[in-house]
C-alpha cells in the first residue's frame, strides 16, 4: 500500500510539474521526422531544446535542417509549440503540448560574425555553447589545449547576451568556460555535462566550473549518457546520483535535467570526410566508428521525479530540478516577444 501511494504521489507531481529537457538530438537531416518527439510528451516532457548543428556541420545542413524543423513545427501545432519567449513554454504545459526550442553545438556556425547570433536567435535557436569538444577562433573545447576565450570570443559573448540567448558552456574547456562565465552579463548554463567528481571525463566538469556556473546565477542540467554517468547502462539511480550531487553542493535551485536523448531514425547525417576519432577521441572513451552508447531514454524521466522523492527530496526541490530552474532562466535571458 505504501509503494502504491509513493508512486502515484510522484506520478501526480510528475504530471503537474513543469518538465525540462535542455537538450536532446534528433538526426541532423531535413528528412528527421520530429513527430518522433511524442515519446519526450508521452514521458511528462512539456519543453525540449534540440540539437540544430555542431561545429563539423557545414552552414547548409544546418540551414535546411532548421527549415525542416520549423515547417514541421508549424505543420503539427496539434502536438507541438514553437518557443518565441518563455509564455510559450508554460501556454504549451497549459495545452498538453510539447514546447520546442533550438540550440547550437559550437560557434563555428556563426561564422566569425557575432551579428550571426541573431540571425540564429530569429530563426528559432535560444542556447549556444561556443566550442564542440575541440578547439575553434572562439575559445577552447573540453577535449582539445586548454586555450582561453579569444577577443573574437568575447565579442561574440557580449552578442549572444544582447540577443537574449542562453548561454551554455557544455563541451567547452576549462579555462574557455571561466572566461565565458566570467564575461557574461547573463546567467550562464551547462545544458548538458555532469560532475567530474563522480565520472572522470573530459567532458564532465570541475566543481569550481560548476561554482562559476552558480555564481553567474546559472544552472547545471544533468547528462544522461552513460559514459559521462559512470554508468554504462545509464541507469536512473545514475541520474539521480548526479542530481543529488549537485543539490548537496549548489543547492537544488541551480540544477536540471538535459538527458541528450539521441533519436536515430537510420537516416545519414555524417558531414562527407567527418574524422569521427578528431571529435570524439577514442582517448575519451568513445569506441570504434558506429558503436552505440546506452543513453537514457525519455521514458525514464518519470523514474527521475520517484528516485528523487524517495532520497526524501521536498515537493519543491523536486519540482525545481524538473524545469522550474530552467523556465526562470527563460524568463529572465530570453528577449519576451512583443504583445
Ligand atoms: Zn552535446
Amino acid at each position: 500500500m505504501a509503494a502504491v501511494e509513493e508512486l502515484s504521489r510522484a506520478a501526480a507531481l510528475h504530471r503537474d510539474a513543469l518538465v525540462w529537457d535542455s537538450h536532446a538530438c534528433m538526426p541532423l537531416h531535413p528528412d528527421a521526422d520530429l513527430g518522433a518527439l511524442a515519446r519526450h510528451r508521452a514521458a511528462g516532457v512539456d519543453f525540449v531544446s534540440i540539437n540544430v548543428g555542431m561545429d563539423m556541420n557545414p552552414l547548409a545542413q544546418i540551414l535546411t535542417t532548421i527549415a525542416s524543423f520549423r515547417a514541421q513545427l508549424e505543420r503539427r501545432a496539434d502536438l507541438f509549440v514553437a518557443v518565441g519567449d518563455a509564455r510559450d513554454v508554460e501556454r504549451a504545459k497549459a495545452l498538453g503540448k510539447l514546447a520546442v526550442a533550438f540550440d547550437l553545438e559550437g560557434g563555428v556556425p556563426l561564422c566569425e560574425r557575432p551579428e550571426m547570433v541573431r540571425l540564429f536567435y530569429d530563426l528559432g535557436v535560444r542556447q549556444i555553447h561556443l566550442a564542440y569538444n575541440r578547439n575553434n577562433s572562439i575559445g577552447g573545447g573540453c577535449y582539445d589545449d586548454d586555450v582561453p576565450l579569444s577577443a573574437l570570443g568575447r565579442h561574440i559573448v557580449r552578442a549572444i547576451n544582447d540577443a537574449g540567448m542562453l548561454m551554455d558552456c557544455s563541451h567547452t574547456g576549462y579555462r574557455t568556460s571561466m572566461d565565458i562565465m566570467a564575461a557574461s552579463r547573463a546567467p550562464v548554463i551547462f545544458s548538458h555535462a555532469n560532475p567530474r567528481a563522480l565520472a572522470d571525463n573530459g567532458r564532465n566538469i570541475r566543481d569550481d566550473q560548476i561554482d562559476a556556473c552558480v555564481a553567474t546565477g546559472g544552472v547545471v542540467c544533468v547528462n544522461g549518457v552513460g559514459r559521462f554517468l559512470g554508468d554504462p547502462e545509464a541507469r536512473t539511480e545514475a541520474i539521480v546520483r548526479h542530481v543529488d550531487y549537485l543539490v548537496q553542493r549548489v543547492g537544488a535551485l541551480h540544477v536540471g535535467l538535459g538527458i541528450d536523448y539521441e533519436y536515430d531514425q537510420g537516416l545519414n547525417d555524417t558531414p562527407p570526410g567527418l574524422d569521427r576519432a578528431h571529435w570524439w577521441p577514442p582517448a575519451h572513451g568513445y569506441g570504434p566508428e558506429g558503436a552505440r552508447i546506452r543513453i537514457a531514454a525519455p521514458e525514464q524521466f518519470p523514474e527521475i521525479t520517484a528516485g528523487l522523492l524517495d532520497l526524501g527530496y521536498r515537493e519543491a526541490a523536486v519540482r525545481s530540478i524538473l524545469g522550474a530552474n530552467m523556465l526562470r532562466l527563460a524568463r529572465q535571458v530570453w528577449r519576451p516577444r512583443a504583445g
